[in-house]
C-alpha cells in the first residue's frame, strides 16, 4: 500500500505572509518555511504564536528562502518545543542569522516602545528573543544547490536557483512508495529572468504538483527600459526641487539591486552624482554575505567584480551608515541624496525615522520599489493617504509619493506563466499560496487555461492528498 502523502497550509493561505506548509509522509512530519506573519501588532502576534500542531511532533523543516516571511517564525516554533534539523541552502543559512537576529532586536525594540506609550494596558512579552534565535542557529543544515539529499527514507530532495534573494531555492521533494514516485515542487518565492546580481530562476525537472506564489498573479511589472526611466526621471526630478530620495527597501536583495542600478545609471551619466546612503546595519552585513556566495551571480555580476571597485556592492560616492548617531545626522543633511533604508513596508527600522523627518517636505520624494502589505504604512502611503501616523504622531504627507514595481524581487504574471508552462512535464495540480484573493484568481483561470492543470486556492488549514497517480 502506498504511504499516504499530505500537504495542509498554514500559511500565506490567500495572504502574502507567515508562509507554513505542514506536509507528512506515513509517520513523518515537517514544515516547509516558517514565516512570520507580518500585520497588524496584535492580530499578527496572535496567528504568529498560535501552530495548529504540536512543534515538538515535527521531524524537520525544510526552508525555500531567508526573507522573514519564509523563516522569521523559526525562534517561535523552537520556543515550543520543535528539536529537530532545520535545512536550507549555504546562502540561505547565512542570511538567516542576519534576519532572525534583526527580527527579534526590532521585536524588541518595538515592545519597549509600546509599553513606554500604553501603561494603561498590560505589559507585552515579545514573540522571541535572541536566546531563541540562538537555539534556531545551533539546528541549522545547510546544502549545495543539484545536490539531492534525503531527510527520510523514501524521500529526496533538492534545490534549484529560484534568482529571488540570494540562496532562494525551488525545492523538489521525490517521493517513492510501494514501486511509485511523485513529485511535488515548491516555488517558494520565484524571482524574475534578466535582473541585476542574481541568476535566472531556473527550471528544475517537472513535477505532477505544484505550490506556486501568486503575489502578482494580476499584474505585469514595467519593462527594463521603461523602468530605468522613470527613476532617472525621479532622481532628476527630486535633486531639481532639491529633495532628498528616500527608499524604503528590504535590506536583503532589494538594497543590492537597487545599489547595483543606480551606480550603473550614474555612470551612464544618467542620473547626477550625488551620495548615496545605505542606512541599514542589517543591508552591510547582508551585502558582506552577498559577497561570499558568488555562486549565485549572474555573469555580469562576476565580471563587474574581477574589475575592481567593488561595484556593484561598494563603490565611491556609496556610503553604509553605521551608528544611529550617524544615522539621525543624515537628518541635518541640506544637499540632495538618496538614502536607502530598511523595512521595506515603512514598518520598524531606521526608515521609519526617516520618513517622519521627511515626508512633510514636498521637496523630498519617498520611493516604493516593493510590495506593500495591507495595513502598513507604506500602503498607506502609495494608497495616496495624506494623514498618517508615525511613531504615534501624526505626519501631513507633502512629499512626493512613487512606487517602480520595476524592482520587484517576485515574478509578474506572464514571468510566472512562462516559468510554469516551460516546466516539463507541466503540473497536473497547482495549490496557489502566497497572494490576495484577487490576483490569485486571476491566475489561476490563466493557468487552468494553459496547462489544464487542476488549480487550488487553499484557504487556511486546508489539507489536500499529494498522490495524482
Ligand atoms: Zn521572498
Amino acid at each position: 500500500m502506498r504511504t499516504p502523502l499530505s500537504i495542509a497550509f498554514h500559511g500565506a493561505a490567500r495572504t502574502v505572509t507567515g508562509s507554513r506548509h505542514l506536509m507528512t509522509f506515513g509517520e513523518r512530519r515537517w514544515l516547509f518555511d516558517c514565516g512570520l506573519y507580518q500585520g497588524r501588532r496584535d492580530e499578527a502576534d496572535q496567528i504568529n504564536r498560535t501552530f495548529r500542531f504540536d512543534p515538538a511532533s515535527l521531524d524537520t523543516v525544510i526552508i525555500s528562502h531567508a526573507h522573514l516571511d519564509h523563516v522569521g517564525n523559526l525562534p517561535t516554533l523552537v520556543n515550543q518545543g520543535f528539536r529537530g534539523p532545520i535545512h536550507m541552502t549555504e546562502a540561505t543559512a547565512d542570511l538567516t542569522r542576519v534576519m532572525l537576529e534583526d527580527s527579534a532586536f526590532l521585536m524588541e525594540k518595538d515592545l519597549e516602545h509600546v509599553n513606554k506609550h500604553r501603561r494603561d494596558r498590560p505589559v507585552r512579552k515579545p514573540l522571541y528573543t535572541i536566546e531563541d534565535v540562538n537555539l534556531v542557529l545551533e539546528r541549522l543544515v545547510s546544502h549545495p544547490y543539484h545536490q539531492p539529499w534525503s531527510p527520510f527514507p523514501g524521500v529526496s530532495v533538492v534545490y534549484h536557483d529560484a534568482g529571488h534573494i540570494l540562496g532562494a531555492a525551488l525545492t523538489t521533494f521525490e517521493f517513492e512508495s510501494d514501486g511509485q514516485s511523485q513529485r511535488v515542487l515548491m516555488g517558494g518565492d520565484l524571482g524574475r529572468p534578466a535582473r541585476p546580481i542574481l541568476r535566472d530562476p531556473e527550471s528544475p525537472p517537472g513535477s505532477e504538483v505544484l505550490v506556486l506564489e501568486s503575489t502578482y498573479g494580476d499584474r505585469l511589472h514595467s519593462d527594463e527600459k521603461a523602468n530605468e526611466k522613470e527613476l532617472v526621471a525621479i532622481v532628476t526630478r527630486t535633486v531639481e526641487r532639491g529633495g532628498r530620495v528616500i527608499v524604503p527597501a528590504f535590506a536583503v536583495g532589494r538594497t543590492q539591486e537597487l545599489v547595483a542600478v543606480l551606480h550603473g545609471l550614474t555612470e551612464r551619466g544618467l542620473i547626477p552624482e550625488l551620495p548615496i546612503f545605505v542606512d541599514s546595519p542589517m543591508a552591510r552585513e547582508t551585502t558582506a554575505i552577498y559577497k561570499r556566495h558568488p555562486e549565485c551571480f549572474d555573469a555580469e555580476t562576476r565580471q563587474l567584480l574581477s574589475q575592481g571597485e567593488g561595484a556593484p556592492f561598494g563603490f565611491h560616492r556609496l556610503q553604509y551608515i553605521g551608528s544611529a548617531g550617524e544615522s539621525r545626522a543624515l537628518n541635518d543633511r541640506k544637499e540632495p541624496c538618496i538614502i536607502i533604508s530598511a523595512s521595506g513596508m515603512g514598518e520598524g527600522g531606521r526608515v521609519v525615522h526617516h520618513l517622519q523627518h521627511g515626508l512633510g517636505n514636498p521637496r523630498n520624494t519617498v520611493m516604493f520599489v516593493g510590495f506593500q502589505g495591507e495595513g502598513t504604512l507604506g500602503r498607506k502611503l502609495r494608497d495616496g493617504q495624506v494623514d498618517v501616523n508615525v511613531f504615534g504622531e501624526p505626519v501631513q504627507v507633502q512629499a512626493e509619493i512613487v512606487g517602480l514595481d520595476g524592482f520587484s524581487a517576485h515574478a509578474d504574471q506572464a514571468e510566472l506563466l512562462a516559468w510554469v508552462t516551460n516546466l516539463k512535464p507541466m503540473p497536473q495540480v497547482i495549490h496557489l499560496v502566497h497572494g490576495e484573493i484577487g490576483p490569485m484568481e486571476i491566475l489561476a483561470a490563466l493557468l487552468r487555461e494553459k496547462t489544464g492543470a487542476t488549480v487550488h486556492i487553499p484557504t487556511k488549514g486546508q489539507e489536500f492528498e499529494l498522490w495524482t497517480n
